[in-house]
């Protein structure tokens, strides 16, 4: 730049015969086998997530696994390019749909499918297994919750955002920059207020509303990925701590910095340091999961803190109607309050609910994943006063690419 004109760089000639890269190391200049090898996590399957995935296909990273919890419906069909009329049956999900297509643009792919929620069904040990975490998602909560994950286990992630013609990435590395550190006061409190709702489109109440189209879709797509190979491969070229912006209108684009302090009261900045690998499994009951804390710290002063919280009574408000079951409260639907409602619409109160698990939880004989602990999680544990983190290894085994 600086210069008065630019030469212009003929690239013409390219795509004509003969011309064609002879391979796709040649093709991306980069180490292919750190590509290959690579193990990333792309959550969200609409619009990005299409873009995404077949980016990643095409290029040849191998290992992807893939989370979304939604069902493949006719909105998705404009400006997704893995689904077909014939998926919109109302039943079958993103995940299994995008996970059939993909193997078949390249056969050679190990591919993972969770049919979950980033924020509360993938377990923490399965992101400390990722290279790179590519968010395309479309609500701020579970931006937050990834942003947070990510933090926890060092791991770099690369977020997209389509709005109309408009489109933005941001590369989000720790040490570097934190996405909730950019957050305001009122964004989190919306963010506070969405975690604790029941109804799950509650609680992502964008999702489906944003207006986004097919080729915003494909050129921030499309820069995501650039963006996490480089994080794989050649990381000192990353965006992180700044922002690639684009503007369909004008053909405008732009690196913009955007560095924002940080906070110091921001949760996200909390490494999870010393992981103990302990032959536990979310299939092991709260009971299990206790003793065998209470031997490996020597002590039984022991509780886990869970991300989430546990409902263990339900409560209408005018008819006084009490029901009692156990479910993470992320969880809950409509089926569980079912019974309870006398008064159509009538407000559910959750009276006994905890975040906490020790001694004195009712339900010793639960597995954890009754109680919303997802497999291969890195559990929080207070030990005497002090906090430790604990991986369910014993879920390695859960961690399948085929
Ligand atoms: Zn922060």
């Amino acid at each position: 730049m600086g210069k008065a004109s630019k030469e212009i760089l003929d690239l013409s000639f390219l795509g004509q015969e003969g011309e064609d890269a002879p391979s796709r190391k040649a093709n991306l200049g980069w180490d292919a086998a750190l590509i290959e090898n690579a193990r990333v996590m792309v959550v969200g399957a609409g619009a990005l997530g299409n873009e995404v995935l077949k980016n990643l296909a095409l290029i040849g990273v191998k290992n992807i696994l893939i989370v979304d919890f939604d069902v493949v419906e006719k909105t998705n069909l404009a400006k997704s390019v893995l689904y077909r009329e014939r998926d919109c049956t109302g039943e079958k999900h993103k995940v299994e749909i995008a996970v059939e297509r993909l193997k078949d643009l390249n056969p050679k792919l190990k591919l993972m499918a969770i049919n979950g929620d980033a924020t509360l069904d993938v377990g923490l040990g399965v992101f400390r297994k990722m290279d790179v975490v590519i968010g395309c998602l479309d609500n701020r909560m579970t931006r937050m919750w990834l942003n947070r994950y990510c933090f926890a286990l060092g791991k770099p992630w690369v977020d997209g955002g389509i709005l109309s013609l408009e489109g933005q990435v941001d590369v989000y590395a720790p040490g570097v920059n934190c996405y909730e550190c950019g957050l305001g006061p009122r964004a989190l409190e919306l963010i506070e207020y969405r975690n604790g709702c029941v109804n799950r489109m509650k609680r992502y109440a964008s999702a489906g509303l944003a207006n986004t189209n097919a080729i915003v879709a494909s050129i921030v797509g499309a820069v995501q990925v650039q963006e996490a190979l480089k994080l794989i491969a050649d990381p000192s070229r990353s965006l992180a701590g700044h922002q690639f912006y684009f503007n369909g209108r004008s053909n405008y684009y732009d690196k913009l910095g955007k560095a924002t302090p940080r906070r110091a009261t921001c949760r996200s900045h909390i490494p999870y340091a010393g992981i103990v690998e302990a032959p536990l499994s979310a299939e092991h009951s709260v009971a299990e999961t206790l003793e065998w804390l209470a031997g490996h710290f020597n002590t039984r002063q022991i509780s886990i803190l869970l991300h989430h919280q546990v409902v263990l009574k339900a409560a209408t408000g005018q008819s006084e109607k009490v029901k009692r079951f156990v479910k993470a409260r992320p969880h809950v639907t409509e089926a569980d309050l079912d019974g309870l409602r006398e008064i159509p619409e009538e407000e559910v109160r959750f009276l006994e609910w905890t975040d906490t698990v020790d001694a004195g939880f009712p339900y010793p004989e639960l597995r954890l994943r009754d109680i919303g602990v997802p497999p291969y999680h890195i559990l929080q544990v207070i030990a005497e006063g002090k906090k430790n983190y604990v991986e369910l290894s014993a879920d390695e085994r859960f961690l399948k690419f085929e």
